[in-house]
């Protein structure tokens, strides 16, 4: 896996865009505009949250991921299920039997994310009650809300936790495990990711604060979930023992579930991305005192809300809840002294910056709001960009034009009609001799 530094799942299918613009006021970074009838996404925008994958009627907005078949390019597999996945079926009442339908659907084994996040808690309550300076922390369990961080809110980089997400952590677990149990060299070894989102593809294919993720190959939830249901009837008849995560574990699936494993009142959980941006402003603003902790993610509800699932949030988060009955409070606790932290640092993207240099910028904000102002401020989006503001900076920074705005070329058409009935007016006078 290479590393980029803008690298996005999520893609558009041009054939199936209509160039409708529902997506662009949708997008909670600006990053669509259309152009010439297709919907175009600036990368170093994109944040990967799938707002538009959830918007777009015509389903032209796509994430791309690994496929089932993968399987067969390794010697040894391992499944990784996010907790998120267990709030897809109904009536569950024991992990074992999603995890043994894995090992019957074709995986050599199982890992679950549950248990490496169960690690990342305790990590964290460490971090935390260590780091007094950095409160509030902020979770950086949803890639969506680091890479929203880093171009939108560089101010609030030195409040990121600096841990690993449960993902990473339980990719480099299952593969030393693997390897050890096996004998088999790491490359003969398969690692799968079973995401509910497609900003945990970005960020395993392309991590931005660790060297390399274990994971190899990440498949979308709700491609799986059907292939596993034939064997859930059989698995749940006699279970093999493969559970690792407690109830802190699979918490995190919903949105406050890592708070929760935290002990700790003092903090504030929010999620869907409109509100987390909320937060964020607010957070910039310091209006929040004594939090120690501030739980952020993408999706409504959590991970059971990632456009990569099959259930209603909403339903998937009152399943995950009844399962939780029924599980332990932890069962894994303990991380290898070498993981469990970043090894590189979240740098700022200054990607929104106007011009190169402070005086520059300046002056390109002077255009920007005297374009603004000459626009009807209505946020149409007939011009291909979410708002005349967005517009009045694309034509600052060169990429597009004022007659793209209907009304201003309206008004120019107008401008031309008028004059051309002039010089006809003219042209007859003098034909009469006037
Ligand atoms: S919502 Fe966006 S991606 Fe979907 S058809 Fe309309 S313009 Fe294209
Ligand atoms: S995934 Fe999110 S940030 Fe990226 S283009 Fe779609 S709505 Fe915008």
């Amino acid at each position: 896996m290479s590393i980029g530094k803008f690298e996005n799942s999520v893609r558009l299918d041009r054939d199936a865009c209509k160039g409708c613009t529902n997506c662009i006021k949708r997008c909670p970074t600006g990053a669509i505009r259309v152009r010439d009838g297709k919907a175009v996404i600036t990368k170093e925008y994109c944040i990967d949250c799938g707002q538009c994958i959830r918007v777009c009627p015509h389903h032209a907005k796509i994430a791309t991921y690994d496929s089932v078949e993968d399987i067969q390019n390794y010697e040894y597999t391992v499944a990784l299920p996010a907790p998120s996945l267990y709030g897809q079926f109904n009536n569950l009442d024991d992990t074992n039997i999603v995890l043994t339908a894995l090992k019957k659907m074709g995986f050599s084994d199982v890992y679950e994310v549950g248990a490496a996040a169960e690690i990342v808690s305790r990590l964290s309550r460490d971090y935390i009650d260590a780091h007094p300076e950095q409160w509030p922390l902020i979770s950086t369990a949803c890639p969506s809300v680091v890479k929203l961080i880093r171009v939108r809110f560089p101010n609030l980089i030195p409040h990121l936790l600096p841990l690993e997400a449960p993902v990473e952590l339980a990719a480099t677990m299952a593969r030393r495990k693997a390897m050890e149990a096996t004998g088999l060299p790491s490359e003969k070894i398969g690692i799968f990711f079973i995401s509910p989102c497609p900003a945990k593809v970005s960020s395993c294919k392309f991590p931005l604060t660790i060297d390399h993720c274990d994971v190899d190959e990440i498949l979308a939830m709700k491609d799986v979930y059907p292939l596993l249901l034939p064997y859930m009837k059989e698995s749940a008849e006699q279970p093999d023992d493969l559970a690792e995560a407690g109830r802190i574990g699979i918490g995190w699936g919903n949105s406050g579930g890592e708070a929760g494993g935290l002990l700790t009142d003092d903090y504030l959980a929010a999620d869907g991305i409109e509100n987390v941006i909320k937060v964020l402003e607010d957070l910039e603003d310091q209006k929040f005192t004594n939090l120690k902790f501030i739980e952020l993610n993408a999706c409504m509800g959590g991970c059971v809300g990632g456009v990569l699932t099959v259930e209603n949030p909403y339903v998937a988060r009152v399943k995950l809840k009844r399962l939780n009955k029924y599980l332990p409070v932890a069962k894994t606790h303990e991380a290898p002294a070498d993981l469990g932290y970043w090894n590189r640092e979240v740098e700022y993207e200054p990607v929104f910056k106007l011009g190169s240099t402070l005086k520059e910028s300046i002056e390109m904000m002077r255009k920007v709001d005297e374009l603004t102002a000459r626009f009807p401020g209505m946020d149409c989006g007939s011009c291909g960009a979410p708002s005349c503001r967005a517009l009045a900076e694309d034509i600052v920074r060169g990429i597009a034009k004022e007659s793209d705005c209907i009304y201003i070329l309206k008004e120019y058409i107008q401008h031309i009609s008028d004059e051309m009935s002039f010089l006809d007016v003219r042209k007859r006078r003098k034909d009469d001799g006037e």
